[in-house]
């Protein structure tokens, strides 16, 4: 069977950074793995008067770095079209139709549209309504919308954005990307649980003492700052990723390695998540805020950001779950910008043994006998390496008899991985496949606005000391607090 996709895509937003940066490159190596071949064609759409001629230039330019021959990157972008197009102007769909119905024939493409809402989301209500009032979406094919973060600042704009979309659109046709999702490693996290025994048994609150989940940027707000005051790391990074890694961490194993049952167990697992009471807000969850140091600006001080702006670049939480499984294990998870490091991580601490044998002068004097025991750490290491790390105890080398910390490494070679697809290429991949097990679907987004709006409401109520961190450091030390107060600390110090 032919692996060639055969579908019309629509870009909204075709002359902005997405487009250009991630998803002209990612369909780009589609077609040169022969995904994407004869029967497809682009139409990429914003207001700019641009032309085709121009249009091929740009996607020309956004394939530089990939060096590729420039007979396929012609050949490639013969298959773009521009159409100059207003999203609010109804009159600009009907020559969108016209265009999409020739391309359909021109292609072969058989009725299947893929709609890319590379925009703003105020924009897409208007989008989706359109598509359906003038007839665009096609009745003998496939017919997906893709969209982007941030899907609404809290529940309730999140639940109108959802209806707006499902006026045009059922669930299954909607594709709402989280890059995360995308990655190789968190991927990964479903083939080191259910495919080992060894993890799957020990994965419950009788051997893991807590975990931990860490998404460190080294650089500031750079040129996302408008969307991102208004955001903050909560918003921008807890309610999405990170509460998707710990649905894929903490759920149960699916009856089968399907979307749908992959989606009821997350779904599970985040209403799951114990919900907390505002005063319970300040002792659970730490904000900060990234200060000035030698030429590096306070985050107040950058571009376009008011100088008394209360925004969190950075966030760590505990978060507990209520079942079976989970209960008593704390979930730590912290995100932050103008951190030591550019890297995301998982760290899942196992509880020590419960008798340390080997040093009887601790066990008399310390109530806690197995304190000098290291516990075992399995490190799931997202990126920039690509991972997994397992840390355990053994005999240090030579004479007499102690213990040390050794760790078992795995890591998929550089050029391995720089061949392996990007999140997008995987996601456009899946998207044309049908496959939305890699994207978030509504129930998950719904819970975790739901747990994460209590943070966000408690925070907008009370006015924060900031600036409190470093940049260079892990973070304002309440962070550290936070794992000190449970007797933990964090695995990865700066
Ligand atoms: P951008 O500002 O670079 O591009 C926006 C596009 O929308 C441009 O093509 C612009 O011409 C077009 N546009 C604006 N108003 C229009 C109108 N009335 N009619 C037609 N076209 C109009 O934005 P971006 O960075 O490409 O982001 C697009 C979406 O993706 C946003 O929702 C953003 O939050 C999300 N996102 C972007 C990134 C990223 O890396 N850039 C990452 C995550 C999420």
């Amino acid at each position: 069977m032919s692996k060639e996709k055969i579908a019309l895509f629509t870009i909204f937003g075709g002359t902005g950074d997405l487009a250009q940066r991630k998803l002209y490159p990612s369909l780009f190596k589609l077609y040169q793995k022969g995904y994407l071949k004869e029967h497809f064609a682009v139409i990429g759409t914003a207001r700019r008067p641009w032309t085709n001629e121009h249009y091929h230039g740009v996607i020309t330019d956004s394939l530089a770095s990939l060096n590729a021959d420039p007979a396929t990157v012609a050949k490639f972008a013969g298959h773009f079209y521009y159409q100059s197009h207003d999203v609010t102007d109804a009159q600009h769909y009907v020559t969108l139709k016209q265009l999409s119905e020739k391309l359909d024939a021109q292609y072969g493409l058989q009725g299947n549209r893929i709609f890319y809402l590379a925009m703003a989301p105020n924009f897409f209500g208007t989008i989706a309504q359109h598509l359906r009032s003038e007839n665009i979406l096609t009745p003998n094919g496939f017919n997906r919308v893709i969209i982007e973060k941030p899907f609404g600042h809290d529940f309730e704009s999140a639940k109108e954005l959802n209806d707006q979309l499902t006026a045009t659109f059922n669930e299954n046709q909607i594709y709402r990307i989280d890059h995360y999702l995308g990655k190789e490693m968190i991927q990964n996290i479903s083939a080191i649980r259910f495919g080992n025994n060894i993890w799957e048994s020990l994965w419950n609150n009788r051997y893991i003492s807590n975990v931990q989940v860490t998404l460190s940027e080294k650089l500031g707000v750079e040129e996302r700052a408008v969307y991102y005051d208004n955001s903050g790391a909560l918003r921008d990074m807890v309610q999405n990723h990170i509460l998707q890694i710990l649905s894929l961490l903490t759920m149960d194993q699916p009856v089968e390695f399907t979307e749908k049952d992959i989606d009821v167990e997350k779904v599970k697992a985040l209403r799951s998540l114990r919900p907390l009471k505002p005063e319970e807000v300040a002792t659970n969850f730490v904000r900060g805020q990234y200060a000035a140091d030698g030429d590096v600006k306070a985050y107040r001080n950058e571009d376009k950001i008011s100088p008394d702006s209360n925004t969190d670049t950075f966030v760590a939480g505990k978060v507990m779950i209520d079942n079976f499984r989970w209960s008593g294990v704390p979930f730590y998870v912290r995100t932050g910008k103008r951190l030591a490091d550019k890297f995301t991580r998982i760290d899942v601490v196992f509880k020590r043994p419960i008798v340390n044998i080997f040093n009887h002068d601790d066990v008399r004097e310390n109530d806690d006998a197995a304190t000098s025991l290291a516990p075992n750490v399995l490190t799931i290491n997202v990126e920039p390496t690509e991972g997994v790390e397992l840390r355990m105890n053994a005999k240090a080398l030579g004479q007499g008899f102690a213990t040390t910390p050794v760790k078992l490494n795995f890591a998929h070679d550089a050029a391995a991985t720089a061949n392996s697809p990007e999140a997008y290429e995987r996601l456009l991949h899946d998207a044309l496949n049908g496959d939305a097990t890699n994207f978030t679907h509504w129930k998950e987004v719904a819970y975790s606005w739901k747990f994460v709006d209590v943070i966000q409401k408690y925070w907008d109520e009370h006015t924060p000391d900031f600036p409190n961190y470093r940049p260079g450091s892990m973070g304002p030390d309440a962070s550290d607090e936070l794992l000190r107060q449970d007797g933990h600390e964090w695995i990865y110090k700066e």
